[in-house]
C-alpha cells in the first residue's frame, strides 16, 4: 500500500481529469459505492473458486454484530448491488463509471499492490453488442487521449453457460490426460473451475494449455453473431484487435465478450485494462435479471506506462508568488490575494519556514518565488501598499519586466496573471 505524494499526485489528478472529461463525452455518469461490503457479495458475485475469493480478500468481522465484511477487491459487485438496491434500472439501462481504491492480499511486486486503484466503466441493462463495442472504443479513446500507443487489444467470447458446459466436459477430459503436467492450483480447479486453468501463468503448463480444446469452437450461432457484431464496430473505427482463445478472465461472472488491453512495456504485469459482459451477475446478486458489460483499468499500471513511454503530464505551478517584506502588512495583503484567487488566479503566499523572526530577506523571498515555478512575483512593499499598488514582476521570460497595478482594481489585471495552458 502506497502513499501518493506531490508532485506524483499531480499525475493522478491529470489522469482523473482526462477520464472525467471522456466519460462525460460518452454520457457515462459517476457512481460512488462504499469501500466495505458484506463478504457474501463477493463470494456470490466473483465465484468461490477464484484467486480473489480464495486468497486475496481482506475480510474481517464487524465487532458489533458479527457481520462478515470485506474491503472491496473490485467494484463491479458493489456497483451491481447499489444498482439493484436503488432500483436504478427501473426506467432503462444506465451507463456508469467509478474511480477508487481496491484491496487484494497479493504478493507485492511491480504493478501489483495490496491497495491499488481502478477506474471502471459499466453499462447495465443493455444486451446489444454495440455496448461492448462502445466500452472498448471508450477505453481506446482514453489511450489516445493519454498519448499511449503500445497497447494491444485481445478479445475472446466465453459464450453462454450451455456452451461452456459442453466445452467444459471436453476440457476436463483433455486435462485428465495431462494430469502429470498440472500444478497444484490446476489440480484443485480441475473439476471446480477448469476454465481458469487456461489462464495459468505457469510457464511449465503453457504448451499443454495452448493445445487444449478451445471454447471458441463450442460457440453457437448467436454467440458468434454477438462477437462478430462487436468486431464489426471496432473495424469500422480502426481499432485493431486479435482473438486470444485462452483469454478467460479471473471472475466467474463473465459471458460472451471478454477483452484485455495489454502492453509489453511493463514486464509480466502487462494488462492495463480488462473487462467483458456479465449478463448473469445482476440476477446472481439478487436483482431482476438484466444484462451488463464493463471494464476496469489499473491506475498504477497506466501511470507507470505513461512514465515508461516518457510522456509528460502537467505539473501544477502557481500563477503568482506573493513577496511580502513586512509581516505587519499581511492582513491587507491577504485581502488582495483572496480577491485574486476569487478571480481564478493561483497564488502562493511566501511563508518563512524557520522560527526566525520576520518574513525573511527580499533575496530569500525571490529565491523561493523562483523555485515555486510561478510566472510572476507580486511585491507587496510598504511603499507600494501605502500608494495602493503592487509591483508585478515577470519571473519566467527572462525580461524581469515589471508593472504597477492598482489594489482597488484587481479584477482588471487578474487575467494577465493566469497561465493560458
Ligand atoms: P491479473 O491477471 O494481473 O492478476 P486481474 O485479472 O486480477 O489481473 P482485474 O481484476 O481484471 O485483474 O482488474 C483489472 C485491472 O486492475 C488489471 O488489468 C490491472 O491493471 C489492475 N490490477 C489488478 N490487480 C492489481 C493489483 N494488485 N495491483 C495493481 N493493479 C492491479
Ligand atoms: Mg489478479
Amino acid at each position: 500500500m502506497n502513499d501518493i505524494l506531490p508532485p506524483d499526485s499531480a499525475r493522478w489528478e491529470w489522469l482523473e481529469d482526462k477520464v472525467r472529461s471522456l466519460m462525460q463525452r460518452y454520457a457515462y455518469r459517476n457512481i460512488r459505492t462504499p469501500i466495505v461490503e458484506p463478504t457474501p457479495l463477493f463470494v456470490r458475485g466473483l465465484g468461490e473458486v477464484t484467486d480473489i475469493v480464495e486468497k486475496e480478500m481482506y475480510s474481517f468481522e464487524d465487532r458489533l454484530n458479527g457481520e462478515q465484511l470485506t474491503l472491496r477487491p473490485e467494484a463491479t459487485a458493489g456497483v451491481v448491488r447499489a444498482v439493484v438496491e436503488s432500483n436504478l434500472l427501473y426506467d432503462g439501462g444506465k451507463r456508469l463509471y467509478y474511480m477508487g481504491p481496491m484491496f487484494r492480499h497479493e504478493r507485492p511486486q511491480r504493478g501489483r499492490y495490496r491497495q491499488f486503484h481502478q477506474i471502471g466503466a459499466e453499462a447495465l441493462g443493455f444486451h446489444g453488442p454495440e455496448l461492448d463495442a462502445e466500452l472498448i472504443l471508450l477505453a481506446d479513446a482514453l489511450w489516445k487521449e493519454l498519448g499511449l500507443q503500445q497497447v494491444r487489444l485481445e478479445l475472446n467470447s466465453l459464450g453462454q453457460p450451455e456452451e461452456r458446459r459442453a466445452h467444459r466436459a471436453a476440457l476436463i477430459a483433455y486435462l485428465e490426460q495431462h494430469q502429470d503436467l498440472l500444478d497444484e492450483d490446476a489440480r484443485r480447479r480441475l473439476y471446480s473451475n477448469p476454465l481458469r486453468i487456461l489462464d495459468t501463468k505457469n510457464p511449465a503448463m503453457q504448451a499443454m494449455v495452448q493445445a487444449a480444446p478451445r471454447l471458441l469452437d463450442f460457440l453457437g450461432e448467436a454467440s458468434l453473431a454477438h462477437l462478430n457484431a462487436v468486431t464489426a464496430i471496432l473495424d469500422a473505427n480502426g481499432v485493431v484487435w486479435s482473438i486470444n482463445p485462452r483469454l478467460v478472465r479471473g471472475m466467474d461472472y463473465y459471458n460472451l465478450t471478454v477483452f484485455e488491453f495489454i502492453t509489453d512495456q511493463l514486464g509480466s504485469q502487462g494488462t492495463i485494462c480488462a473487462g467483458g459482459r456479465y449478463d448473469d451477475l445482476i440476477a446472481q446478486i439478487g436483482g431482476k435479471a438484466a444484462p451488463a458489460v464493463g471494464w476496469a483499468l489499473g491506475v498504477e499500471r497506466v501511470l507507470e506506462l505513461i512514465k515508461e513511454a516518457g510522456l509528460a503530464t502537467a505539473t501544477p505551478v502557481p500563477d503568482a508568488y506573493a513577496v511580502v517584506p513586512d509581516a505587519a502588512s499581511l492582513p491587507q495583503v491577504s485581502q488582495v490575494l483572496q480577491a485574486l484567487r476569487g478571480a481564478g488566479v493561483s497564488v502562493q503566499l511566501h511563508s518563512p519556514s524557520g522560527a526566525a523572526e520576520g518574513m525573511g530577506s527580499m533575496k530569500s523571498q525571490f529565491k523561493k518565488a523562483d523555485a515555486s515555478g510561478a510566472r510572476f512575483a507580486l511585491v507587496f512593499g510598504a511603499d507600494e501598499l501605502a500608494q495602493g499598488v503592487v509591483t508585478v514582476k515577470s519571473l519566467r521570460d527572462g525580461s524581469g519586466a515589471q508593472t504597477t497595478q492598482s489594489l482597488s482594481a484587481v479584477a482588471q489585471w487578474a487575467t494577465l496573471l493566469q497561465s493560458t495552458d
